[in-house]
């Protein structure tokens, strides 16, 4: 991933903008699809999941050639660079709901003789 243009923060890009400045650029990032390779992206069009506890995540975005919903890992520098863009994030709580397998996981250990040496 190559973001280009400016790296300002977004609320400098808006004073930049409002002072009526014609050398605002706008922040392109450029990422791969498999099926087009290097496609272009602005900020508005990518969406970034966190992942809660560890500071990275995924990047979600539609290709604008083939419209493809794409999927990627972020590490700490994407999301880092990605939150700097001002792109739109949602934290996912990877911890959830308990489900029913691990309900069933946890009965089974307790119907095991030697549970209470695990507390040990
Ligand atoms: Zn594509």
């Amino acid at each position: 991933m190559v973001i280009q243009g400016s790296p300002n923060p977004p609320d400098t890009c808006v004073e930049q903008f409002a002072s009526g400045g014609s050398t605002h650029e706008m922040t392109t990032i450029r990422t791969t699809c498999p099926l087009c390779g290097d496609v272009e992206l602005v900020p508005g069009e990518l969406a970034l999941e966190l992942t809660a506890m560890n500071g990275t995540g995924t990047y979600v975005f539609s290709c604008p050639d083939c419209g493809d919903r794409q999927r990627r890992p972020a590490n700490h520098r994407v999301v880092a660079i990605l939150l700097a863009t001002g792109v739109a994030y949602e934290v996912k709580d990877d911890r959830g709901p308990i489900t029913e397998s691990e309900i069933a996981r946890f009965s089974a250990d307790l119907d095991r003789a030697d549970w209470a040496e695990q507390l040990r």
